[in-house]
């Protein structure tokens, strides 16, 4: 499964064709659920679509909001249980520095991978280091530690507002 993001830089510019990102993670959603046999409902469809909107990590509170002013107002839970769902299967991470979640450029690793975020525009993107994520397991193991979410957040500039 190769996505946009494996042939470019981890940063987007402004102009990129973000259709095309969120075109992209609806199939690779798609495909994760049918290899599962799990079932991406409207509901946790649409929840996945808001999330890729940006490439700024969105709170739940957020997601929310969006689909209020949709026309739908569903109850909490349901969206979170929507979360849940897309946690679960590696479509999407929970940022904890940020209370935020992001569409996963490489879906189906759940609770792994390491996130540059942006302090001044709010952009963040994901590396998929499997060097620094063996150096986790094997640092934690020798403490006898099973590791089962090893999410790293670095925040810092991102090279479009490093430029600016
Ligand atoms: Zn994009
Ligand atoms: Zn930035």
């Amino acid at each position: 499964m190769i996505s946009v993001h494996d042939q470019s830089g981890r940063f987007f510019s402004e102009e990129h064709d973000h259709r095309h990102c969120v075109a992209t993670a609806l199939e690779d959603a798609q495909a994760v659920c049918r290899e599962r046999g799990a079932r991406l409902t409207p509901v946790r469809q649409r929840v996945l679509e808001i999330i890729w909107q940006s490439h700024r990590p969105l709170g739940a509170y957020a997601i929310l909001e969006v689909l209020s002013g949709e026309g739908h107002s569903p109850a909490p839970p349901t969206v979170y249980r929507a979360l849940e769902f897309l946690l679960m299967h590696g479509l999407v991470h929970r940022l904890s520095s940020l209370n935020a979640f992001i569409g996963c450029t490489r879906p189906g690793h759940p609770g792994a991978g390491q996130f540059l975020l942006c302090t001044s525009c709010g952009t963040a993107a994901e590396l998929n280091d499997t060097g620094i994520e063996h150096a986790i397991e094997r640092s934690a193991e020798a403490e006898g530690f099973t590791s089962q979410v090893h999410t790293v957040e670095i925040s810092g500039l991102c090279p479009h507002c490093r430029a600016a």
